[in-house]
């Protein structure tokens, strides 16, 4: 291209870039962005922390820039460029950043948010009153099975088929063997860790290939990839190259599965999911995941609560309840 060309490419970059506000801002913010292969050779000062020739991947994103949170990620990675407050440009590189991540968090706040469900260990007792109660209130919810709870009784053998055959419910991997709770010693070797998995994967009959790592918040799906700072983080790798997706949980409710009493009430747990919605807290806006145990639905005590805060959270008119194979759901 032609230095004069290039000139005008980014006369008019600026131009649009100065008459933009909130929304509008973030078109010309792209497509700036795109045209900065153009740019960058007249203008002194790039904003961008990230090397443009070697984000070819990101490049081809931001020229298809059609979800908000597509937009946020590439602001948070310093993917776009921002001009030079000069002659033609009037804002600010960092006033024009944060208008646009407030006006994409005001464009998301509009949106639907999405509750993922999760119970953990199963089959346990428990598990039935929980297959029951999402069935009765029309939820999906999402289940992280232990291989070896499915042989340890009849009863629990027919809890396990029970959610394999409802539709409200998705049966995930949380290993055979639950590290046998020694966890640093069941992750320092990840082939056996591995295999635990592969075993429970088969043995459960399991069709997603979706886990969650005992003891671990680990989280690893597409290009994601969030580690706990403990011992796993290889195991996880391996299952993610043979093709599962790791998820780990957001907030966590815990209730004593032999005396019934909560350790958050079901008004707490509602508040909990809800800041962390409101406060964007998440790896995703509008997404929050909720880690519960089978074990802790044992007694009616407690399967009352569970179902009290379904009952909240189906009051929100934004909530909407999804599998864990939709995380997460993006605008
Ligand atoms: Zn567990």
């Amino acid at each position: 291209m032609f230095d004069h060309q290039k000139l005008v490419l980014c006369f008019l970059v600026g131009v649009m870039i100065m008459r933009s506000r909130f929304l509008f801002l973030s078109v010309a913010i792209f497509s700036s962005a795109v045209l900065l292969n153009a740019c960058n050779s007249t203008s002194s000062k790039v904003l961008t922390s990230a090397p443009y020739d070697t984000v070819g991947t990101d490049q081809v994103r931001l020229a298809n820039p059609s979800l908000l949170m597509d937009k946020l990620d590439s602001l948070k990675k310093g993917l776009l460029y921002f001009a030079p407050v000069d002659s033609i440009n009037k804002i600010d590189p960092k006033v024009a950043r944060n208008m646009l991540k407030d006006s994409i968090y005001r464009e998301l706040k509009k949106k639907p948010k999405h509750i993922y469900l999760t119970f953990d260990d199963g089959p346990l007792l428990g598990s039935k009153a929980i297959d029951s109660i999402v069935t009765a209130k029309g939820v999906k919810s999402s289940v992280f099975l232990i291989g070896k709870h499915a042989k340890m009784s009849k009863k629990l053998t027919s809890s396990l088929q029970k959610y394999l055959d409802n539709p409200l419910v998705e049966a995930y991997n949380h290993s055979y063997t639950h590290a046998n709770h020694r966890y640093q010693t069941f992750y320092a070797d990840p082939t056996v860790a591995y295999t635990d998995f592969i075993r429970a994967q088969e043995d459960l009959g399991l069709k997603h290939k979706v886990a969650r790592l005992p003891g671990r918040n680990i989280w690893m799906f597409g290009d994601v990839k969030r580690l706990d700072g403990r011992n796993g983080g290889t195991t996880a790798e391996m299952l993610h190259e043979d093709g599962f997706q790791i998820f780990g949980w957001d907030v966590e409710w815990r209730i004593n599965g032999k005396t019934g009493e909560s350790e958050q009430t079901v008004d707490m747990t509602y508040k909990a999911m809800k800041k962390f919605l409101d406060k964007n807290m998440g790896l995703y806006p509008n997404n929050v995941v909720l880690l519960m145990h089978d074990d802790m639905f044992q007694l009616p005590k407690a399967q009352k609560q569970l179902g009290a805060l379904i009952d909240s959270l189906k009051q929100h008119p934004d909530y909407n309840f999804e599998f864990m194979t939709d995380y997460p759901k993006k605008y």
